[in-house]
């Protein structure tokens, strides 16, 4: 996963890109990176971290210009080093320098490499993003730079919004199902695009749509009005749901949808689909917070945030020995022991992957003294993984394959767990119809990679 902005029009376009980015910090925090154009160059500066590590005053006044694309990286193709950090910046035919940023996965990334690679392209990054840049200069010989772009979409599969700038244009493009999400708007006459419309509340931009699935949009520098280009490839719209669930941040507004009342609604359908009595709602931080709002709209008790979280441990905690091993989680959350003992609790999280956060955490909320604890989680068993973007492990470890709900309850002493049901998490959005579910039923709407391991490009080659 990651996150991408882009900017047209506005003289301080790289430190737009910085708040914007800040604004999409929870979508990667392994690298950051800007690129500006001015005077027929490109400025670039790109670094592992977080953004306010990578960009400090100095780095931002050497990005000048009034066209800039900026990144976030999560890593799911191509390791968390430093070459793989984004936009990518290159030098193409005829002298033409381009920047590109890439939110997605490519499920035919490891096939493209091989045949590039076989007529002679040499890859500098081990990233699938890469592959955009080789497909786009092939054509550059005989089309213009948007038809390149259209061409490089017609081999690619899988999951892309790209922010791309070159010569002073700035492209925004999201493939044809629409994976995840990109929104365009503007800043008095500037344009601005971004992975969500969270970085435009920073801005104080004015969030016009989001782009299309299957839509690039081209802005040539300094013009007032867009031209909007239609893919080649058509295909059904499927959105990741998952966006939906806990990957977005909830002030944002996508697919159409307002994160917020989305998630609290999938917490009403929850209480609708396995009431209990308890006394009351506590969720999971941070990420259980809005569904468990719908949970005690619906039961009608109150909700309690009795379990806290500590906001600074980053990256950096060091891992304490195995004898010590409770020390790690017990650093990030700590409950307030009067709100559990003696209570029959609902307790609330968006999702369970490997099982760690219900079996180390909520678990041990009976030991402390809960009379009763009813675990529930606001999407379906995760038994799929993804190969769109979303970082989850390999099938075996996701813990939905491992155990039921009821085998799972049991081991952990819970005296309920229920996920939501496929059903309910589709009356939680307006256009069920128009989202990818295959986490959860493994309907993947693309072939799938020949090789599916989270860094199938390297092991591809090796
Ligand atoms: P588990 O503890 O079961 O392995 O993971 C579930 C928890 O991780 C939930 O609290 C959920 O909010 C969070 N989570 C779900 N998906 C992701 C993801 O892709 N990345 C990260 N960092 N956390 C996730
Ligand atoms: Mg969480």
């Amino acid at each position: 996963m990651c996150g991408i902005f882009g900017i047209s029009g506005h003289e301080e376009a790289a430190r737009l890109a910085y708040f914007g980015l800040y604004a999409l910090q929870h979508r990667g925090q392994e690298s950051a990176g800007i690129a500006t154009w001015a005077d027929g160059e490109i400025h670039s500066h790109v670094g592992m971290g977080l953004v306010p590590d990578v960009f400090t005053e100095e780095v931002l006044v050497h990005l000048p210009g009034d066209v800039s694309v900026g990144h976030v990286r999560y890593s799911t193709t191509g390791r968390p080093e430093p070459r793989n950090a984004q936009p990518l910046t290159v030098r193409m035919r005829g002298g033409m320098q381009l920047s590109l940023a890439h939110n997605g996965n490519l499920t035919n990334a490891a096939e493209l490499r091989a045949e590039l690679e076989d007529a002679g392209a040499i890859f500098q990054t081990t990233s699938d993003s890469e592959i955009f840049l080789h497909l786009i200069s092939h054509c550059l010989k005989d089309m213009s730079l948007e038809e390149a772009i259209l061409s490089a979409c017609d081999r690619v599969e899988g999951a892309y919004c790209l922010m791309i700038q070159a010569g002073g244009k700035l492209i925004a493009v999201r493939d044809p199902h629409g994976f995840h999400p990109l929104v365009m708007g503007r800043l008095g006459d500037a344009w601005v695009f971004a992975s969500e419309s969270c970085a435009f509340d920073l801005l104080e931009a004015e969030r016009l749509r989001g782009v299309r699935p299957g839509e690039m949009v081209v802005i040539e520098h300094g013009a007032l009005e867009y031209r909007s280009f239609a893919l080649r490839k058509s295909a059904p719209v499927r959105q990741c749901i998952f966006e939906l669930v806990y990957f977005a941040r909830p002030d944002s507004v996508i697919f159409g949808e307002d994160v917020y009342q989305c998630r609290k609604r999938m917490g009403l359908e929850l209480v609708k689909e396995a009431p209990a009595d308890v006394d009351c709602v506590i969720p999971f931080p941070d990420s259980g917070v809005y569904a468990s709002l719908g949970v005690a709209q619906g039961a009608g008790v109150p909700y309690e945030h009795a379990l806290i979280r500590n906001h600074y441990v980053g990256r950096t905690f060091i891992q304490p020995s195995q004898s010590m091993r409770q020390f790690s989680v017990r650093v990030k959350i700590n409950p307030v022991h009067s709100m559990i003992e003696g209570k029959r609790l609902f307790v609330v999280d968006d999702s369970i992957v490997r099982g760690t956060t219900v079996r180390t955490r909520v678990a041990k909320l009976r030991d402390m003294g809960a009379k009763e604890v009813h675990f529930r989680v606001s999407c379906p068993p995760i038994r799929h993984g993804c190969f769109y973007g979303i970082d989850f492990p390999s099938t075996r470890e996701l813990v939905a394959v491992q155990h039921g709900p009821e085998e799972l309850a049991a081991l952990l002493g819970l005296d309920s767990l229920h996920y939501l049901s496929l059903e309910g998490l589709k009356r939680s959005v307006s256009c069920p119809d128009q989202y990818c579910t295959a986490c959860f039923d493994g309907c993947y709407p693309t072939p799938l990679p020949a090789v599916q391991d989270k860094y199938s490009l390297e092991y591809a080659r090796k």
